[in-house]
């Protein structure tokens, strides 16, 4: 399915669209639109934040699945197609962490990390 149908087809009204909808992996996700982090009214979320993903980039397999869970689209994908995340941003969550299929991001209390 092209990208100009997958719009149309969740621009569908209410009623038009179906009660449940089924995908055989995420891949067949709809494309949503999405907000790119700016600075909260507190300052950057990276401040307050207690622990940290780190990834270890040898055991990353590229899958992007870290990238697709992130609620704050803090994780950026390089030009090698590995991940790295934005760390002025990310809040600590630990969901990349707990989604990565090959178990590949530790999250690090910020404390423990050597300035
Ligand atoms: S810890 Fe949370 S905010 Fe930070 S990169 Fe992972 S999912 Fe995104
Ligand atoms: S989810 Fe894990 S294996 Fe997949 S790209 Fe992210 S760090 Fe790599």
């Amino acid at each position: 399915m092209s990208d100009t149908e997958k719009w149309k087809k969740i621009n569908k009204s209410k009623e038009e669209r179906p009660k449940v909808q089924e995908y055989k992996n995420w891949k067949e996700l709809s494309p949503i639109p999405i907000s790119l982090p700016i600075d909260g009214s507190i300052g950057n979320t990276g401040d307050w934040r207690t622990f940290r993903p780190v990834i270890n980039q040898e055991g990353c397999n590229k899958c992007g699945i870290c990238w697709m869970y992130c609620p704050e689209g803090t994780i950026r994908k390089r030009e090698d197609g590995s991940f790295e995340v934005d760390l002025i941003y990310c809040k600590g969550c630990g969901i990349c962490a707990k989604e990565c299929p090959t178990n590949n991001i530790e999250m690090v209390r910020e404390s423990d990390i050597k300035k």
